[in-house]
């Protein structure tokens, strides 16, 4: 039996500051011992996939996952996947079908409202274009996630991008049916069973059996985080996704059992998830701890949970909600639940947050699952300069340039244009935009 107590991760700062000194550990759960270890383990494969293609990716996966095939092994059959959709049970497929429409809706919805801004003359503008081919990355060394491959698949198909390669680890031979399945449903029939650095570095790369893509998108490990870090500018990447978190405000009005439901189910994710509720109340926050330990007693991945619960888990009683709000601000949470009575009126108040869930029926699971916004966000404090997967991931935009509005205009461009050309030194600029000089005296300006 375990001796660890939610109790002991009750913590009642006496100001502000204590409780940001309080909460570093979570900040810091990126860089640990190890970051330099997989910083170079990830160099050597991704040397190896460089310079010797499928060589390279058949020596580490068959070393890290015990991959057994030739390079002709790594490309799926496409007839695979409709089986593998087949053989799931129907009522797995009615949900796997609901949760489809969710998302197609809601990134359809998200694509029509992004418009190109073709320009009259003498304007610019710019057009908005579907990127050619991505690559979809789907975690699969510890557990499956099909849900994963319909967050971000589904997203690039509503995007527009014509060539989807998912790839994900064939551990010892095999893809998960579950996934074969999902990328069935979202219409990917390029599918690679390799996974790791050696997938990202195939797809950065390109191999002689892997075609190079523009983009690289997809949770993943640690070394799957550093790979995409390390490729990135070869290839766009969506994000270095780190450790997942959850962050729930609430008031003494809410319930402890839902919050400690919803808590535990961040920290079976991971030992390194963080589960940490905000709240201005020492009741809420002792309940929540006692609920907590007795449904730890009977969860399956108990001891992943504990961990992560005895590290990076915190019952923070702080003075009011105004601190509570400045706090998740702080952390800036992948997942933000609000337990509180009004709490739409919450909402305008918070700035930093890969999703909202508003209101204590909203649970995290819900959005993992079957909301429409992609379940895939920024974790570690990125939700302060980035934003979820979306259709925009997977799009560019180009700007549109075009010509003068009038001669009076084209003059008055002309002249300046070419003055700050000759500022910088540059006369063959200067001359260029003199070319397209309507005035009388050309050499004059
Ligand atoms: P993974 O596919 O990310 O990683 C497995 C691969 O890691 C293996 O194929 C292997 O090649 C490589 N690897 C393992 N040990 C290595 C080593 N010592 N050196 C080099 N490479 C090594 O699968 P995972 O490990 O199960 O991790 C999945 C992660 O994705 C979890 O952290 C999970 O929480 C996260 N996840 C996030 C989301 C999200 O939306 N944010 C969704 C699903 C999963």
């Amino acid at each position: 039996p375990s001796i660890f107590s939610a109790n002991s991760r009750i913590f009642t700062p006496a100001s502000p500051i204590e409780a940001e000194n309080l909460l570093r550990p979570i900040f810091d759960r990126s860089e640990d011992a190890d970051a330099q270890e997989v910083r170079e383990a990830v160099r050597e494969i991704l040397y190896d996939v460089r310079t010797k293609g499928d060589a390279g990716v058949l020596k580490w996966a068959s070393s890290l996952d015990g991959f057994s095939g030739d390079e002709k092994a790594f490309a799926i059959d496409p007839e695979r996947l409709p089986v593998a959709w087949n053989s799931l049970p129907g009522n797995v497929r009615e949900a796997f079908q609901e949760a489809k429409k969710r998302i197609c809706d809601y990134h359809v919805s998200a694509l029509s409202l992004l418009h190109d801004h073709l320009p009259s003359p003498g304007k610019a503008g710019f057009r908005l274009t579907p990127l050619e081919r991505v690559g979809i990355y789907v975690p699969g060394g510890t557990a499956a996630y099909p849900s994963t491959v319909l967050m971000t698949a589904l997203v690039a198909k509503v995007a527009g991008v014509k060539n989807i390669v998912g790839v994900t680890p064939a551990r010892n031979g095999e893809v998960p049916p579950s996934i074969l399945a999902a990328f069935h449903l979202s219409g990917v029939t390029e599918v690679i069973g390799i996974g790791g650095v050696q997938a990202i570095g195939a797809l950065a790369f390109g191999t002689e059996s892997v075609m190079r893509v523009d983009k690289i998108v997809g949770p993943g490990n640690r070394f799957v985080a550093e790979a995409k870090r390390q490729v990135f500018g070869l290839v766009d990447i969506d994000m270095i996704a780190g450790p997942t978190e959850v962050v729930i405000i609430a008031d003494e009005t809410a319930n402890p059992r839902w919050v400690a439901a919803d808590l535990l189910a961040q920290a079976e994710h991971d030992t390194r998830s963080s589960a940490i509720l905000l709240t201005d109340s020492l009741v809420l926050a002792k309940e929540t701890a006692r609920e907590m330990d007795e449904m730890l007693g009977s969860l399956p991945r108990s001891a992943i949970a504990t961990e992560s619960i005895s590290r990076y888990g915190y019952l923070m009683v702080v003075g009011g909600m105004d601190e509570a709000l400045r706090l998740s601000d702080r952390i800036a949470p992948e997942h933000l639940e609000l337990h509180v009575v009004q709490p739409m009126t919450l909402v305008p108040r918070l700035a930093h947050a890969g999703a909202i869930f508003i209101g204590e029926s909203s649970a995290e699971v819900f959005g993992d699952y079957m909301y429409g916004p992609s379940h895939v966000l920024p974790t570690s404090g990125s939700a302060r300069f980035s934003s979820p997967v979306s259709v925009e991931t997977f799009m560019k935009r180009t700007s549109l340039i075009r010509g003068f509005g009038s001669p009076e205009e084209q003059e008055s461009m002309v002249r300046m244009t070419a003055l700050l050309a000759r500022l910088e030194g540059l006369e063959g600029h200067a001359r260029s935009a003199l070319q397209r000089a309507c005035l009388n005296d050309k050499e004059t300006i």
